[in-house]
């Protein structure tokens, strides 16, 4: 950083896909500004790495949900990344060792319907109860449900209230990047002003200017927009002075991350025939997975944990993540799978002391917990990640959103 003891209206923390957004925004609005990042790179919860071979793999966002409200399929346009434009998903169901039939998908896919409404139902009814109150524990479908329901929202279901289901705004067009989300959203960072290694470590926000202090020394900025993800703010890392409201704490606490990872393999491209399925849903006693097969047609698989479950699979470390994935495989394609296994990569995104967790879910006895955590502070002290969308939260693009709505409120212009 080359400026001392001066001077930004504007300074934006965090270089994820709010601080793009905010720095985007701020820049359509001419507002001289600075993204500080904590670590050495950026893009936040967006993270493309490489396989051998170059095979692009992303380690957190990797579809454009709602994809024709999504504003990163225009980015992604404009820089020419390609995407599969899709909005279904064929599948096969492997359970307790034998392939299921089509009448019996047809069974679950009723079951993921019915659910759907009850939990509509239950929130006109109880807009406090969780997602697990709402759903009918005795259908055999229910345990693979509750793995599914801790990938979308990275809590379990006992931990997510049918209010999160309510209000996020789902098109069901979920379209893959095949150079990787977070290579995109990198790259949105390549003309911002942007000052990586440089955790911010307080802000003062008691007055104006606020006084921010960084691992690079200390910046005074006009306002600030604070994007780090709420575990960060939970962790307490960013001391506040004053500390922030009792009505911001609630809403920090009651908007925990839960924790979600995904686990890669590539693999000899002979292995697989040109019949194995896209995609398969696996459940075996108490292990559940949603396996994608050659994603645009690269030698690899990969599959995701969520919830409690991820938490505790990140602890034990790499090589109790890679032998839970290749033990199903074995169980759905025999032994010989083994041998064409190759590289393994898995997310620690728990572990990720800038990140600390995966997604926001808004517990279950709480509401609005979201639009009350982006309410402005002081008029100068803004939190703008993930968790505060009010309608696309657990997503990029809503992250991106919020960063441009923080910059857009706090310099009063229109929003959106
Ligand atoms: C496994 C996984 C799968 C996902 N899949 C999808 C998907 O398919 N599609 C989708 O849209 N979304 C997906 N998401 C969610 C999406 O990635 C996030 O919602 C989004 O990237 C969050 O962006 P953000 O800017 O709010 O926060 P972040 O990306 O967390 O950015 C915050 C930044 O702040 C930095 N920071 C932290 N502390 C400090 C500090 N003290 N000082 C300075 N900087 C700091 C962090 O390093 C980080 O770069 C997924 C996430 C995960 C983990």
């Amino acid at each position: 950083m080359s400026r001392r003891s001066t001077d930004y209206p504007l300074v934006i923390v965090g270089a994820g896909a709010a601080g793009n957004g905010a720095s985007e925004q701020a820049t359509l609005l001419d507002i001289d500004h600075v993204v500080l990042e904590a670590s050495h790179r950026m893009g936040g919860r967006g993270l493309t790495e490489y396989l051998e071979g170059g095979i692009p793999i992303d380690l957190g966002c990797h579809w454009m949900h709602s994809a024709t409200l999504n504003p990163y399929v225009a980015i992604a346009d404009a820089c020419g990344f390609e995407y599969l434009r899709i909005d279904h998903y064929d599948y096969a169901m492997h359970f307790h060792g034998a392939w299921l039939d089509r009448t019996q998908r047809s069974r679950y896919e009723n079951y993921q319907q019915e659910s759907f409404d009850r939990i509509l139902a239950s929130y006109k009814e109880f807009p406090g109860h969780s997602i697990m109150e709402a759903l009918d524990h005795d259908s055999e479908w229910f345990p693979y449900a509750c793995y599914w329901w801790s990938l979308m929202h990275s809590n379990d279901v006992d931990q997510i209230s049918v209010q999160d289901f309510a209000d996020y705004n789902d098109t069901s067009e979920d379209w893959p990047l095949r150079n990787g989300y977070g290579a995109l959203i990198a790259r949105q960072f390549e003309t911002v002003p942007l000052s990586l290694n440089c955790a911010v470590s307080s802000i003062d926000w008691s007055r104006s200017p606020v006084r921010i202090e960084t691992a690079r020394g200390v910046l005074r900025a006009g306002k600030v927009i604070v994007t780090v993800s709420n575990g960060v703010l939970a962790s307490g890392d960013i001391r506040f002075f004053p500390s922030l409201p009792e009505t911001t704490l609630t809403a920090i606490d009651s908007l925990p991350l839960g924790n979600s990872n995904y686990q890669f393999f590539s693999m000899d491209p002979a292995f697989l025939d040109a019949d194995t399925p896209e995609n398969i849903h696996y459940l075996d006693g108490e292990s559940s997975m949603a396996i994608r097969i050659r994603p645009f047609g690269t030698p690899c698989l990969f599959t995701s944990t969520g919830g409690r479950f991820a938490w505790w699979l990140e602890r034990q470390g790499q090589s109790a993540s890679r032998a839970y994935f290749e033990e199903a495989l074995v169980k759905i394609f025999g032994a010989g799978i083994r041998k064409s296994l190759r590289e393994f990569r898995c997310s620690a995104w728990g572990y990720d002391p800038w990140i600390r967790g995966a997604y926001s879910s808004q517990l279950p006895g709480h509401e609005d917990m979201r639009q009350r955590l982006s309410e402005p502070l002081n008029e100068c002290l803004y939190l703008a990640g993930e968790a505060t969308s009010p309608d696309f939260f657990n997503t990029a693009h809503g992250a991106y959103l919020a960063g441009k709505d923080a910059v857009t409120r706090a310099f009063g212009h229109e929003v959106r």
